[in-house]
């Protein structure tokens, strides 16, 4: 059989590359990225047999480019399904969708004027059915899962992913089995409860992640179909981030970014991103890829640290006490590490981390500056693109896009906590002046 694949050395990937053509659309088969074995996909195979490694699904994109082109895509309707072919399911019938990605690329004036820089784009994908990112990969996953037949899934999430799941399984009519992390945002359990998803919450905080341990030993025990954040459980899932990519390519009219900024906990969603950009410019549909940016918060930042340390990624310890405010993007191991990090490298990438304050800060910014109301995860990309300013690492003529990647009401508590509460009077005119003036003395520009 003749298919695209992995170069290895060692424990490295160097990346996605086309050897020869395959044998059919939409894609061929599973390969480890471990050992290099190669699987045709099957029920419950979701890690590699003989060695537990991470699969990664392998195209034929010569064959994909015949049948797709610039003015194809152009025709038709936006979001993940857009990009069919180069996602891993066999039967369009089997998807389950509820209206995810085909998010806006907004030009951000006025952060580009605040934070000097020329071209600044925020890809906003608060706008996903459950207001983040998640819904792309969740959606990919589920329709695979239903194309297998399965009747139950289970993930091990902070909040999001899970949220994402339990939809998308409501939807698809299958059971959802979630193990999250006590202190996990109160307005994510809630959307979690109220799509019927079976909520379980590990007690200690182990070093490492109970919640991981908890999935990987009950998915084949039960027979669930293992659709967590990341990819090291699942092939098919992360392929939907791929999309975030294919759109931005798009939408900047097939002009390729400079730099594209990712909020990042376990490196799933940027290797994601990454294989989108390369798997364009394999098919001839772009001709450069961005620089990649993995952001992470200060208080768990595994990859990061790797990144700068050249950590081999297999051998990266557990992030000992994370602590941030940035709860998405809390993965203590960095389960995508292994792809996320070569993609930088290759990429001409950096990494850094920031800190809760710059992290809120950011929150802040795009909320007043630009409309949008982002969850801490979800904003932590906007600070690293500030701290890169700074540093001069990212110049103020370069083209930027960075990934909003989750919507603010997913936790209130905390946006809570950096406002002013709002001031009670009597329903009088008179009370509302002196509130008024009172707010003059104290230098708020109040009377126009
Ligand atoms: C999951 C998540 C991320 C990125 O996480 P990875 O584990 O690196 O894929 C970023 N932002 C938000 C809001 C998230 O929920």
């Amino acid at each position: 059989m003749s298919v695209g694949g992995f170069k290895t050395t060692g424990h490295f990937i160097i990346f996605w590359e086309t050897e020869k053509a395959g044998e059919k659309l939409p894609f061929s088969e599973l390969r480890c990225l471990r050992c290099g074995r190669r699987y045709r996909p099957a029920k419950d195979l979701y890690v590699c047999r003989s060695c537990g490694g991470k699969l990664d699904v392998i195209y034929d994109y010569q064959l994909i480019a015949e049948e797709i082109n610039r003015e194809k895509l152009a025709r038709r309707k936006s979001g993940v399904w857009k990009y069919f072919e180069l996602l891993p399911l066999m039967n369009r019938k089997n998807i389950v969708s509820l209206g995810e990605g085909g998010t806006p690329l907004i030009p951000a004036t006025s952060l580009a004027k605040e934070l000097k820089v020329k071209h600044l784009y925020l890809k906003d994908e608060t706008r996903n059915p459950t207001s983040s990112f998640k819904d792309r990969p969740m959606s990919v996953g589920v329709s695979k899962a239903v194309e297998f037949g399965a009747r139950a899934v289970v993930c091990a999430s902070s909040g999001n992913a899970a949220v994402a799941l339990s939809a998308y399984a409501a939807k698809a009519g299958i059971k959802c089995h979630a193990f999250v992390p006590a202190g996990a945002p109160e307005s994510k359990v809630a959307q979690l409860l109220m799509h019927g998803a079976h909520v379980v919450q590990p007690k200690e905080r182990s070093n490492g992640d109970p919640t991981y341990k908890l999935m990987q030993e009950s998915w084949k025990k039960f027979g669930w179909h293992p659709i967590p954040s990341g990819g090291a459980f699942n092939p098919y899932q992360p392929e939907g981030s791929k999309t975030i990519s294919y759109e931005v390519c798009e939408q900047l009219g097939w002009q390729v970014p400079d730099w594209v900024i990712v909020p990042t906990g376990a490196g799933t969603l940027l290797s994601g991103n990454a294989k989108g950009y390369f798997e364009f410019q394999q098919m001839g549909l772009t001709r450069e890829v961005p620089r990649l940016v993995a952001i992470q918060a200060e208080g768990c930042a595994p990859i990061v640290k790797a990144f700068k340390e050249g950590t081999p990624p297999y051998e990266i310890q557990p992030w000992p006490n994370p602590k941030t405010v940035a709860g998405g993007l809390v993965d203590p191991y960095p389960w995508d590490a292994d792809t996320a990090i070569p993609a930088i490298k290759r990429s001409n990438g950096t990494a850094a981390s920031v800190s809760d304050a710059e992290i809120l800060e950011a929150v802040k910014r795009l909320a007043r500056s630009e409309g949008i109301f982002a969850e801490p995860s979800g904003a932590a990309g906007l600070a690293g693109l500030k701290r890169l300013l700074d540093e001069g690492v990212i110049s103020g003529s370069d083209i930027v896009v960075v990934e909003v990647t989750g919507g603010g009401l997913k936790d209130v508590a905390t946006a809570m906590k950096m406002v002013e509460k709002p001031v009670m009077i009597d329903s009088r005119l008179e009370q509302l002046r002196e509130l008024l003036v009172e707010m003059g003395k104290s230098g708020t520009r109040i009377l126009a």
